[in-house]
């Protein structure tokens, strides 16, 4: 497995099931991993915290977009994956999206549409 690693900051991978998760503050974006290479980040996403339930979408001042959509996990076990990431930066997760959190409400931010409808589904 190759990570990109730049000459400023190590992209270290943090493993989260089956996914391994290199997040960087510096750089502010996050790239997903499995065993057999890079992994599509909507497919990750899903994986890490596609149980966390939808609390709603609110408006966030310094986000990337003007509203947000709110999420948190259904169990301290599952609150576990947020660590994978660094607290209170947005981090690009992938095309035109954008997460952040605080240890216990996940943060998404999209200027997809699709994507938008997608996340929003069944709230
Ligand atoms: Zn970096």
């Amino acid at each position: 497995m190759d990570f990109d690693q730049s000459e400023l900051c190590e992209h270290k991978p943090v493993w989260v099931g089956r996914i391994a998760v290199a997040a960087c503050q510096e750089c502010e974006r996050i790239d997903w991993f499995s065993s057999e290479g890079p992994v599509d980040s909507a497919e990750a996403i899903a994986a890490l915290f596609g149980s966390y339930d939808l609390v709603g979408p609110l408006e966030a001042l310094g986000a990337p977009t003007r509203r947000v959509l709110a999420y948190v996990p259904p169990s301290s076990r599952k609150r576990k994956n947020l660590e994978a990431l660094p607290k209170r930066v947005w981090l690009q997760a992938g095309p035109r999206l954008w997460m952040s959190h605080d240890g216990e409400v996940l943060l998404l931010a999209t200027t997809q549409p699709m994507l938008m409808e997608n996340l929003t589904r069944g709230a």
